[in-house]
C-alpha cells in the first residue's frame, strides 16, 4: 500500500505471470512457450526492418512511428484467415487485445467465464470495474455451455469469455457448440469472446464462421503456435463493428501498440502456415507421447488439445494414499531444474500444468517424474 496510490490502484488484484528465471538454466515448462524457433521468414522480416527498407541508414526506420492502422499486419492476417483487413484488430500480445475487449464490450451485467480458466479474465474485469460471475466446470473439467446462455433463472449475462481449448485444463469444445452459444447471445446483443490462444494445437477454430455471428470475437496470439512470445503480437478477428469498438478503446489509450518489428515479424508469421503446421504437428506428437508415458508413471492426464498437459499424481494402483501433492511435485521438479506451473486454487491445487517442450525436455521431465514418484518403469525412456 502507498498513500500515492488511488483507490483503484489499491483495489487491483494483478495477474501474476509465470516465472522467467534469469539466474539459472531451467528446463522451462511453465509458460507454454513453443520450444521450437520461429519461422526463418520472420527473422528475415525483422532484418528488413532493421536494414531500413526506405533506403536510409541501418535502423533508420525506427526513427519513424509505425503505421497506426497496422495495414501490413492486418492484410496478412486477413489473407491467412479468409476475412477482410477491417475485421482484424492487432495488439501487443493477446493479453492487451483481451483487456481492450473487456473495456469495449462489457459493462454493468456480470460477464461469465469458467471458474477454472485463464486467470487474467477476472483481472481485466476488476480493472474496468465490470462485475463477473464464474461458472463451475463439470467434474471432468469440461465446459457446459448451457450455463452461459440467457435463461429465466439465470437472467441475462453481460457477455461471455470462453477459451478454446481452455487453460489450464487443455480441454476443447466443438466449434458447433460455441457457434450455437454465439447465436443465443446475439439475440440479446451480447458479445461472445472465444480465446483461441491454443487452438492451433488441435481444437476447432471458430474464425471460419466469424461472418455468421456479428457478436463473436475470436482472439489469437503468436506467442504459442508461432513461437513468438518475445515479439508480443496478438490479434482479434470479428465483425467490423466489433473491431471498430476495439480501435475506439485503443485510440483512447495508445495508438501505437504495435511497433515496426512486431508488425513486420507478425505479418511474416501469419503467412508462413506451412512452417508452423510442421512445428505444431511436432508439438502435438510430443504431447501425445508424454501423456501416454505419464499414464504409465501413475499420473492422471486431462485430455489436451493445447501445448500443455494438466496432470495429477494418482499413486500406484490400489494405493491412492501414496499420491504426491501438487506442491510436493512442483518443488521436487524444481530441485531437478525443471519448472512447471501450479495454481493454488480449489479443485486444482494438486494438478500441475506442464508445457510441451522438445523431445529432450520431455525425456528429462519424464525421467524426473519417474525418480520422484519411484514408479516402476520410470526413467523416461522414449519407447
Ligand atoms: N489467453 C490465454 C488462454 C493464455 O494462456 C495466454 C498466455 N498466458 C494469453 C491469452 C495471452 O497471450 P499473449 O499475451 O502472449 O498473446
Amino acid at each position: 500500500m502507498s498513500p500515492f496510490w488511488n483507490r483503484r490502484t489499491a483495489g487491483l488484484s494483478p495477474y501474476i505471470p509465470g516465472e522467467q528465471p534469469r539466474d539459472r538454466r531451467f528446463i522451462k515448462l511453465n509458460t507454454n512457450e513453443n520450444p521450437y524457433p520461429p519461422s526463418p521468414r520472420v527473422i528475415e522480416a525483422l532484418e528488413r526492418v532493421l536494414a531500413g527498407d526506405s533506403g536510409g541508414p541501418r535502423g533508420g526506420d525506427l526513427r519513424l512511428y509505425p503505421d497506426p492502422l497496422c495495414g501490413e499486419f492486418r492484410e496478412a492476417a486477413a489473407a491467412a484467415f479468409g476475412v477482410k483487413p477491417e475485421q482484424v484488430f492487432p495488439g501487443n500480445g493477446s493479453d492487451e487485445v483481451l483487456g481492450f475487449a473487456f473495456g469495449a464490450f462489457f459493462e454493468s451485467e456480470p460477464v461469465l467465464f469458467p471458474d477454472i480458466t485463464y486467470s487474467f479474465y477476472p483481472v481485466y474485469a476488476g480493472l474496468w470495474g465490470i462485475p463477473h460471475r464464474t461458472v463451475p466446470l463439470r467434474d471432468d473439467f469440461s465446459i457446459d455451455l448451457r450455463d452461459y446462455l440467457p435463461s429465466p433463472q439465470r437472467g441475462l449475462p453481460g457477455g461471455a469469455v470462453i477459451p478454446n481449448p481452455n487453460a489450464p485444463t487443455g480441454r476443447a469444445l466443438a466449434a458447433g457448440e460455441l457457434a450455437r452459444a454465439a447465436e443465443a447471445l446475439e439475440k440479446h446483443n451480447r458479445v461472445l469472446i472465444v480465446d483461441e490462444a491454443y487452438a492451433a494445437f488441435g481444437a476447432e477454430s471458430l474464425t471460419s464462421r466469424i461472418n455468421d455471428h456479428p457478436n463473436l470475437l475470436t482472439v489469437h496470439t503468436l506467442s504459442k503456435a508461432a513461437s513468438l512470445a518475445g515479439l508480443r503480437v496478438g490479434f482479434a478477428i470479428g465483425s467490423e463493428e466489433l473491431i471498430q469498438g476495439l480501435f475506439r478503446v485503443r485510440d483512447s489509450f495508445n495508438s501505437y501498440t504495435m511497433d515496426r518489428l512486431a508488425l513486420a515479424g507478425g505479418a511474416a508469421a501469419v503467412l508462413d502456415r506451412a512452417y508452423y503446421d510442421g512445428v505444431n504437428r511436432r508439438v502435438i506428437a510430443v504431447r501425445e507421447r508424454t501423456a501416454a508415458a505419464l499414464g504409465v508413471l501413475g499420473f492422471e492426464v486431462v485430455p489436451s488439445r493445447a501445448n500443455f498437459l494438466f496432470i495429477r499424481h494418482r499413486g500406484p494402483a490400489g494405493n491412492p494414499g501414496a499420491a504426491l501433492s501438487g506442491a510436493a511435485l512442483l518443488a521436487a521438479l524444481r530441485d531437478r531444474g525443471i519448472l512447471v506451473r501450479r495454481f493454488d486454487q480449489p479443485r486444482i491445487a494438486d494438478y500441475l500444468r506442464v508445457s510441451v517442450g522438445t523431445e529432450e525436455d520431455m525425456d528429462a521431465f519424464l525421467a524426473a517424474c519417474g525418480e520422484i514418484t519411484g514408479a516402476p518403469g520410470g526413467g523416461g525412456s522414449r519407447g
